[in-house]
């Protein structure tokens, strides 16, 4: 079975790569590298012992997905992660966020119905739900106004997924996954994060700060209404989350769906706050990481965390790693991006 990735040499793409071709799919990666690097592939290699076949060029050239879909007849199932992701960077450069964003998808579904390839598993998220009303927040809690044109671009693609499968209940069937906080690197060190420039989140910013990149790591807000003042989120190791995409595609496969549009929440069910985070990296780590507390960030929200209830029964996964041992994946893999 062949499966293509799109995004495939990025962060959750390359660890999602790796999980397919041990559970016996072949791949076939498609990136435009614009925000990772080809070296990736000899990485995936190194851990799989095989090298995924690969193809740069931009999802959202109508002509160039066309004639892509053309070289490769025999793909059964897609996984879309391609896209611009950086919620700061979305509000200044919205049109070309919703382009590149909205675009590529409309291509791929063009594609799917042209040359049949049924199935698909999106790259959603969380922030599809805003601050939610009532924690924690199942598939069924409202989503809310994006805040980001970055978020609205993943509500937006959401429905232009249910819409086109609502006419194509014959030959479609997508799965959404509403992603919490992905953080963490493979266990061998080999693929993980990494940002370009001064990383936005907060894992990458701990390891970097740690590693001596940056001199401190600033807390955003400590008067937010949670237990130690710190807000809240559900972290997810990116194996755990790989593994996911992988069983929903199994799903498809095996024609077990309840329904041509399905989204799943897929997260830990667990929230934790920054400063427990922090906490925790220090103590698995041993490194004394310099911190300090400053104004909330715009555009935070307080808290959020998953109820995985319908997602582990309908997919029968579940989060398996400990964020103790996620925290320790993520600084060895920037040990050794450092050469520390
Ligand atoms: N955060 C922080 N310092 C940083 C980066 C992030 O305190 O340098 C906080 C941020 O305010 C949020 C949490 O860490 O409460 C997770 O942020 P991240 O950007 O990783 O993910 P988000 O939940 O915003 O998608």
């Amino acid at each position: 079975m062949q499966i293509l990735v799109t995004g495939g040499t990025g962060y959750i793409g390359s660890h999602t790569v790796v999980e397919l071709q041990n559970k016996g799919y072949e791949v076939v990666i498609v990136d435009n590298l614009s925000n990772s690097q080809i070296e990736v592939l000899d990485n995936i290699e190194k851990i799989s012992g095989i090298r995924p076949a690969f193809e740069q060029f931009d999802l959202s050239e109508r002509d160039l997905t066309d004639a892509f879909f053309q070289k490769y007849s025999g793909i059964s199932a897609i996984i879309h992660f391609a896209a611009f992701k950086a919620v700061g960077e979305s509000v200044s450069k919205s049109l070309e966020y919703y382009r590149n964003n909205l675009v590529s998808l409309m291509n791929l579904l063009e594609g799917m119905k042209k040359y049949k390839i049924p199935n698909m598993v999106f790259s959603s998220s969380c922030t599809v739900y805003g601050q939610p009303d009532v924690l924690p927040v199942t598939e069924e809690t409202p989503r809310k106004e994006a805040e980001s044109p970055y978020g609205n671009t993943k509500a937006i693609c959401e429905d232009i997924m249910r819409d086109y499968c609502k006419s194509h209940e014959e030959d479609i069937n997508c799965i959404a996954l509403r992603y919490f906080n992905p953080i963490g690197a493979h266990e061998t060190g080999l693929i993980g994060e990494l940002p370009v420039g001064v990383p936005n989140n907060l894992v990458p910013f701990i390891t970097q700060t740690a590693a001596g990149l940056r001199d401190e790591l600033s807390i955003f807000g400590e008067d937010y209404d949670t237990p130690d003042g710190t807000a809240i989120r559900d972290y997810i190791n990116v194996v755990d989350l790989a593994q996911a995409h992988v069983v929903a595609i199994d799903r498809m496969l095996t024609k077990k769906s309840k329904a041509n549009y399905e989204y799943f929440n897929v997260g830990t069910g667990e929230g934790y706050s920054v400063m427990q985070l922090v906490k925790a990296f220090i103590e698995v780590t041993g490194v004394d990481l310099k911190y300090k507390v400053v104004e909330r960030r715009a555009g935070d929200i307080e808290k959020i965390w998953a109820d995985t209830s319908f997602g582990n029964a309908e997919l029968g996964w579940k989060a398996q790693k400990s964020l103790e041992e996620t925290l320790a994946s993520a600084w060895k893999w920037e040990k050794k991006v450092r050469g520390l």
